[in-house]
């Protein structure tokens, strides 16, 4: 039971732990027989030397983990392969170059992603997983280039007609800036779903009542808050631009007045 909570150890033979008040060490080797060589997929057994690597691990109790680690230099045996020896990488544990696990170095990206710099630093450290502000950054320098645009926080949608009473599309605003954001083509709760599934991050929606719009927050981004026509938009954005679409305008003014019920009188008939 307690073991599985290291399941990431489970490939190693762990020899010994260490405890002390501040840090838990599990003094490990790797013992899997033969390991591939990274240059030609060759699998050797033929050990050259050791040497110990130290990783640190996520915390434990307030503890921060590390784990003191023997690894295995191998001989590659492949006649054509440029590498004569190679470093054996385990599974869930190793990464070339990085003295973090897999899970530490996830953790740490979640944290800088959210905060950024010295914020990140002192959660970082506060969690007991401490790491300075330059590392964090170059821990998200080294993420892979997001090829969307994150939602805005404050996500506003809204119907308009193209060809009043044939054709709608839909307008995704910006609440807290008033901007547009995009238009769809139709107003299909399949459309609204690609889309938020592309563009993550929307913590507040405020809709229509169209149960279309409903049903794709709740299924493309379901810890969002959703916010329907008699809501308190508000106290929960920031002011949008009154001249962002007359939705936007009506929006803020049922805010202002403190209107808890009301309809647009009328929908945006063109796009701004
Ligand atoms: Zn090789």
């Amino acid at each position: 039971m307690l073991w599985s909570a290291f399941s990431h150890l489970t490939t190693v033979a762990v020899e010994r732990v260490v405890v002390d008040e501040r840090v838990v060490t599990f003094m490990a080797r790797a013992v899997v027989p033969k390991a591939p060589c990274p240059g030609s997929g060759t699998l050797s057994r033929r050990v050259h030397g050791s040497y110990r690597r130290r990783l640190a691990d996520l915390a434990v109790a307030d503890r921060t983990v590390a784990i003191d680690l023997r690894v295995r230099r191998f001989l590659c045996s492949a006649a054509d392969c440029r590498r004569r020896t190679f470093v054996e990488q385990i599974d869930d544990l190793t990464e070339r170059y990085v003295r973090r696990t897999p899970a530490l170095r996830r953790a740490l990206e979640r944290i800088a992603l959210a905060l950024t710099g010295r914020p990140a630093a002192r959660l970082a450290a506060h969690l007991s997983v401490p790491a300075s502000p330059n590392s964090l950054i170059r821990l998200l320098r080294r993420l892979p280039e997001k090829q969307t645009t994150p939602a805005p926080r404050v996500l506003g949608v809204d119907d308009f007609a193209l060809k009043k009473g044939h054709v709608y599309g839909t307008i995704l605003l910006d609440m807290e800036t008033g901007e547009r954001v995009d238009v769809l083509p139709d107003r299909t709760a399949e459309t609204f779903t690609a889309w938020l599934r592309e563009h993550s991050g929307a913590e507040i929606v405020c809709r229509d009542r169209a149960s279309a719009y409903a049903e794709a927050v709740r299924s493309a981004c379901p810890d969002a808050t959703q916010v329907a026509d008699d809501f308190t938009c508000g106290r929960t954005c920031a002011r949008p631009s009154r001249s962002a679409s007359p939705r936007t305008a009506a929006w803020l003014t049922a805010a202002e007045t403190g209107s808890t019920s009301w309809r647009l009188s009328s929908p945006p008939s063109k796009i701004r």
